[in-house]
């Protein structure tokens, strides 16, 4: 499609930060932006940093500007973004919804999305149903897709607003990933026909992240492995738009002492609050390195000072979960 002719011809790997702006940034998720940061930095390619704010009810600016903030205290820059531009300008995917706009129009006409009205409570009852993985819910059956043009209009007109959905194929999809292996899912089975623009017209993650990183160029997508499971949707997404599909490096995550993924509710792991502890940016990064096996203890380090030892072999394949003696070490 023509929107992917402007994509932008760079040298080397390019790779991406893509945080979201509902909360303030906390270990866990510094521990990716370094990762990623590291990979790229290390074989001398262009570092994208876009901010994720499209959901209107969760993104808040004052977080948007924090995680830059942090990011720049720990180390961590970038060579397009938000604030610094570049060739793909805007890094903000709520000023990008003409691109995604463009992308349904284009599927809707080539029949690979079609409508669908289905209410809550359609969806509630199927809930019910003990297929799926917990976090995503059952698969969609493909209700509206079945309907007769009266039936579907009947129920448009009842509900008053549609949301898009992506017909999944049959089959397996697989792919290898750079840290997982092999991967394969299912996409029907799992999770159906999926969303990719919700009734409120606001543009479903799994859609806008695609078009943003087959236009942004973006060839190496290392993030935290909860997004493993949404991978083969988003490579049907690249199929759709004829564009490469990007190496995926998911990096199993950080736990908190509980057992849990470390999140904004494990208090004091933000890194303001660290910050605020007198904690320096080498500390938090010495730390980060330790847990992703790049040094053998946490030692005060640069990000600079790390590029030479990073290496995706050294990665753990398994979550890394923080002990009370660890966040003992940072004050906490
Ligand atoms: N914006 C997503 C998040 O913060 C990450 C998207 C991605 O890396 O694909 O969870």
């Amino acid at each position: 499609m023509p929107l992917l002719a402007n994509r932008p011809c760079r040298l080397g790997p390019v790779g991406r930060y893509a945080p979201s702006p509902t909360g303030k940034l906390h270990l866990g998720n510094a521990r990716t932006a370094l990762l990623a940061w590291l990979q790229i930095r290390q074989s001398q390619g262009t570092f994208i940093l876009r901010m994720e704010d499209l959901d209107p009810a969760r993104s808040v600016s004052e977080y948007a500007l924090q995680i830059l903030e942090d990011l720049r205290w720990l180390g961590i820059d970038w060579d397009e973004g938000p604030d610094v531009g570049g060739p793909c300008s805007p890094y903000i995917q709520s000023l990008r919804n003409h691109l995604y706009e463009q992308v349904l129009s284009d599927w809707v006409e080539r029949g690979l999305i079609y409508p669908c009205a289905c209410s809550r409570k359609d969806l509630a009852n199927l809930a019910r149903a003990p297929h799926g993985p917990a976090e995503e819910g059952p698969p969609y059956p493909g209700l509206c897709r079945h309907l007769s043009p009266e039936s579907w209009q009947e129920k448009y007109r009842k509900k008053g607003q549609a949301s898009y959905r992506f017909l999944a194929p049959e089959g397996f999809l697989t792919y290898t990933d750079g840290i997982y292996g092999p991967f394969y899912q299912d996409v029907k089975a799992v999770v159906g026909d999926f969303v990719v623009r919700r009734a409120d017209k606001v543009t479903a993650y799994q859609l806008a992240v695609v078009v943003d990183d087959a236009l942004m160029g973006v060839t190496h997508v290392l993030r935290g492995d909860d997004l493993l499971s949404s991978t083969p949707r988003q490579i049907l997404l690249y199929e759709a738009l004829n564009a490469p599909v990007p190496r995926f490096y998911h990096v199993p995550l950080v736990l908190g002492p509980d057992g849990v993924r470390l999140s904004k509710r494990h208090k004091g792991t933000s890194l303001e609050s660290l910050r605020a502890q007198g904690i320096s940016p080498e500390e938090v990064t010495g730390f980060l390195a330790a847990t992703a096996g790049l040094l053998p203890s946490p030692e005060p380090i640069s990000p600079k000072d790390l590029v030479s030892l990073f290496s995706i072999d050294k990665l753990p394949r398994n979550p890394f979960r923080v002990t009370e003696k660890d966040l003992k070490l940072l004050g906490l």
